[in-house]
């Protein structure tokens, strides 16, 4: 396997960072600090200095808030717009960095920062669209109306495998809506975080705006706990593992603070005899292996009508042994490495599980990167005889459980049988199947003829049950960002009260 080397790489990175105009300098490898590692070679690149000054950075954007909130909406739109346009001159250098920290194959990275510019534009024509309701009073010379205001500091934590666009999720919608904004990135991708940071400053300086609307904390999860304690922090949105989520939860929640959970999925596609199987293929593969496996979006499970079973079988392993592995920044590549060593691990452990329960697993093996650190896999396809525990467990890497079904109502309580609720998809060109799919699937984002990845921005984004419930993104996942007040007008001179009530 022709890979780069770590000097290249670094290389790459000093580049990056220097267009974007990222702090320097990095700290050499085994400095104290952050390591900052690539699963491209499994080296450490540099060193990142750990946030030391969590209390300051906290209560700087806590100050930041009642200016922030005081400026107009459009206004606060326009740092936003700016950022937009900053990312978009500096699309292939955030892309870089976003290849070199999570081993994403260069398009797939260039996909994640196009989503933050979409979402940037979406938040700009929001910050002109926060719309309340007027409702019918009850009471003449009276009117009843709902109004939206912005919440305080919203904590971001975010997780590796979408180290920048879950950031901008959030920030983007977050600074439109009045709030201010701390985020705690992935303790595997600070030179990503330091280089949207930077963007976001310039942003702020470029068009007036205070740069303390947005503070970055670097650390591991002991970070993202002082955020989850911390009453100054009006919104928790925090994106990772369903075990992250059941520890943040319920202390936020212990405080009265709100919380926006995006947790892990374990996604199914139902293929129906009447799917056009074409089109299916090239979808389930992309969903199964985009991002190495490694997207909360990922198709996990497979359950394919008994009839078309060993025809979509045979297909799917044909097309999985003419897949590139290797170098993320070969254009040619379609798979690159797992995020590290204990990735690699789980997948074999499970795929160990899957074969004690009887399944047959096709792929899995580890490609020699000549790299000890680095872990490349073939994509695996097992055949399942039925559900198991490891079937609704979700492994994050490149496995792909197949099972067979008979009648659409078993298959999409298959579907729903495992605790996460993320995205499903079917593939049919039947119409009744389609809908009764849409109605019975219980997940947060449900598709027809389209992979399980890849949702567009103007969507609100998340799942259910395990999930978490949060939504982030597009439509109306705004409102998690701001708190509604209720409010009645009286512009009459009398003083009726609601459900007719005479009081003395
Ligand atoms: P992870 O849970 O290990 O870490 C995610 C983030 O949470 C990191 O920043 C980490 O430092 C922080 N963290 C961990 N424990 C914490 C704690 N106790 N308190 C506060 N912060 C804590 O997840 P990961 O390995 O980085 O990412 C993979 C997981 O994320 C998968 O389960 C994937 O499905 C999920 N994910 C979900 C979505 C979504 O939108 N639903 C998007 C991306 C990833």
């Amino acid at each position: 396997m022709n890979l780069p080397t770590a000097d290249e790489l670094r290389a790459r990175v000093h580049r990056a960072l220097d267009a974007i105009g990222a702090p320097g300098p990095l700290g050499e490898p085994g400095a104290p600090g952050l390591p900052a590692s690539t699963p491209i070679t499994g080296d450490v690149l540099f060193t990142v200095a750990q946030t030391d000054n969590y209390e300051a950075v906290v209560a700087t954007a806590a100050r930041a808030f009642p200016a922030w909130r005081a400026t107009p909406a459009p206004a606060r739109g326009a740092v936003v717009r700016r950022l937009g346009e900053l990312l978009t001159a500096h699309r292939h250098d955030l892309a870089t960095l976003v290849t070199v920290e999570t081993g994403k194959i260069a398009a797939e990275a260039l996909g994640e920062v196009q989503e933050m510019i979409d979402v940037c534009q979406f938040a700009v024509g929001l910050s002109r669209q926060l719309y309340g309701r007027t409702i019918a009073s009850e009471r003449p010379g009276h009117r009843l109306m709902e109004t939206w205001h912005p919440l305080g500091v919203v904590g971001v934590i975010t997780a590796f495998n979408f180290p920048v666009a879950v950031w901008a999720w959030n920030t983007a919608v977050a600074l439109v809506c009045g709030d201010t904004v701390v985020w705690k990135p992935s303790e595997l991708t600070p030179l990503t975080a330091l280089a949207c940071q930077a963007l976001l400053q310039r942003a702020a300086g470029d068009v007036g705006a205070p740069p303390e609307v947005s503070g970055l904390l670097l650390g591991g999860p002991e970070v993202g706990e002082q955020l989850v304690d911390d009453e100054r922090i009006a919104l928790l949105s925090a994106t990772g593992s369903v075990r992250m989520g059941q520890r943040v939860g319920p202390r936020v929640a212990q405080r009265f603070g709100r919380v926006l959970l995006e947790l892990g999925g374990n996604n199914a596609a139902i293929v129906t005899p009447s799917a056009d199987l074409d089109l299916a293929l090239r979808a389930i593969v992309f969903a199964a292996v985009g991002t190495a496996g490694q997207r909360c979006t990922s198709l996990r499970r497979l359950i394919v009508h008994h009839s078309i079973a060993d025809e979509v079988s045979a297909r799917v392993v044909s097309a999985y042994r003419q897949l590139a592995i290797g170098d993320p920044f070969d254009s040619a590549t379609l798979v690159g490495p797992l995020i590290h060593e204990t990735a690699y691990r789980d997948m074999v452990g499970a795929l160990d599980q899957a074969r004690a329960d009887g399944g047959q697993v096709i792929g899995g093996e580890r490609h020699d990167a000549g790299q000890p650190g680095a872990y490349y896999v073939a994509p695996a396809v097992v055949r399942m005889p039925s559900s198991t525990a490891i079937v609704a467990t979700e492994t994050f890497a490149p496995i792909l459980y197949m099972l067979a079904y008979d009648d659409l109502d078993d298959a999409i309580a298959v579907n729903n049988a495992v605790p996460q609720g993320l995205s499903s998809s079917i593939f049919t060109t039947d119409m009744r199947e389609a809908e009764r799919f849409i109605d019975g699937s219980d997940c947060g984002i449900t598709n027809v003829n389209i992979g399980t990845s890849g949702a567009e921005i103007g969507g609100a984004f998340g799942g259910e049950k395990h999930t978490g419930g949060g939504r982030e993104s597009g439509s109306d996942a705004w409102k998690a960002y701001m708190r509604r007040a209720t409010n009645t007008i009286n512009y009459s001179d009398q003083l009726p009260l609601a459900q007719g009530v005479h009081f003395g």
